[in-house]
């Protein structure tokens, strides 16, 4: 066998060597490994980003984000309430009309429907239904409570039964949205299933969410199951970081 040819054999073994090298190595790699993706930014409240949780408040309690535009009489950040309108548009184009219920919320109309729940429901109840104010995804303008054109199971989980929850569960994540709170996640968001509340993300983080079928968190890296033997504190609050 000529040289050039042995030499062209040897390259290509190698290359299927390090082919399955980087698969097996990938394999290898634990689900959720608490990587972050590069190039997001899940700390600053300006980014669409930013990971709000009970552990991880904003920094500044009475944050207000800029650009807020109104969609169907909510107030959304721009480019949220732009995917926002188109979603909507395309569902209404299938015969599926989703209203918003409720877009952006200051930390003081936070502080009044986490009141009002608490005295309803107690405080325990009113934790797993409502956040704080500081702590809400809607005080970032991100954040879009859906409901159907009837009302029907409003706020409530068979919600994810109507026409609008199940349209927005198949497709929000194609205009940027994903259900932030899915059931059977209680352990990880903090929060109880509620299939009406859309979290922007854009579409690229959004469809692989949604693929993948985890939470934010766990994208975002700031999750490992309890047990872990790598654990790190679980999300660390805003102000812990550099
Ligand atoms: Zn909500």
């Amino acid at each position: 066998m000529p040289r050039q040819h042995i030499t062209a054999h040897i390259a290509i073994l190698g290359c299927v060597c390090l082919g399955l090298q980087a698969y097996l190595f990938h394999l290898d790699q634990p689900v959720n490994a608490g990587t972050a993706p590069a190039g997001q930014d899940f700390d600053s409240p300006g980014s669409v980003s930013v990971v709000v949780n009970k552990e991880r408040p904003l920094r500044d309690p009475a944050y207000v984000p800029g650009e807020l535009a109104d969609v169907g009489g909510v107030a959304l950040r721009r480019e949220a309430a732009d995917a926002f309108a188109r979603m909507t548009a395309d569902a209404a184009g299938t015969g599926v009309v989703i209203t918003p219920v409720s877009g952006f919320r200051t930390a003081d109309a936070q502080g009044v429907l986490h009141a009002d729940y608490a005295g309803r429901y107690g405080s325990e109840l009113a934790e797993s239904i409502s956040a704080l104010p500081g702590h809400s995804e809607h005080q970032t303008g991100l954040a879009v409570d859906i409901g159907a054109a009837d009302r029907a199971c409003s706020l409530q989980a068979c919600f994810e039964g109507t026409g609008a929850g199940a349209w927005a569960a198949a497709n929000a994540h194609r205009y940027g949205f994903i259900i932030r709170y899915p059931a059977g996640a209680e352990a990880i968001t903090g929060y109880a299933y509620e299939p009406w509340h859309l979290r922007y993300l854009g579409p690229a983080a959004a469809a692989e969410i949604h693929d993948a079928g985890i939470t934010l968190e766990e994208y975002a890296g700031l999750y490992r199951p309890p047990g872990s033997p790598t654990a790190p504190p679980l999300h660390p609050p805003l102000d812990a970081l550099p």
